[in-house]
């Protein structure tokens, strides 16, 4: 007996859909010329962000099983300067006396839980509070509210039913 079959499209199948982009932000150490023309040294931060998304389908035990990992994947690189307009860097041999270069990483991730037959949303929930461990979509036949956490995006939903 399947836990799961569509009423749309009769599918027996559910694909999980995990978005998620890493952030690297880099500072340099750079000379600038300004209205003044003094000299002055300042900082300049680049922002590459790097989009990923993975699917896989639901196990029974309500485990995932990945099949595509970094299905696609995308690079923007974002200069961005923290000076007036007047500023301008100084491409002379030189001028940049140093280079400092700091990276932080910054992951953020979203899931996506559908119909594998019609591409329906599916809602569900998480068995930790914290949108971590296992699915529970909320149209599987062993689904109980009172055992599993609203994945973020339905916390509202779940309310209004007083399922939380
Ligand atoms: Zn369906």
């Amino acid at each position: 007996m399947k836990k799961y079959k569509c009423e749309k499209c009769n599918s027996e199948t559910v694909r999980v859909v995990r978005e998620y982009s890493i952030v690297t932000e880099s500072v340099k150490q750079v000379s600038y010329s300004c209205d003044n023309n003094t000299e002055t040294e300042m900082e300049k931060r680049f922002t590459k962000k790097d989009s990923y998304c993975d699917w896989g389908v639901l196990n029974e035990d309500h485990t995932i099983a990945w099949l595509k990992k970094d299905m696609t994947g995308t690079k923007e690189e974002i200069p961005e300067i923290g000076l007036n307009s007047e500023c301008i860097e100084i491409e002379k041999k030189g001028a940049v006396t140093r280079n400092i270069w700091s990276d932080i990483d910054k992951e953020s991730e979203e899931y996506y839980v559908y119909c594998e037959g019609c591409g329906r949303d599916i809602e569900f929930g998480w068995s930790n509070p914290d949108g971590t461990g296992l699915i529970w979509p909320v149209e599987w036949d062993d689904f109980d509210f009172s055992s599993c956490y609203p994945e973020a995006r339905y916390i509202t939903k779940w309310k209004n039913r007083e399922w939380v």
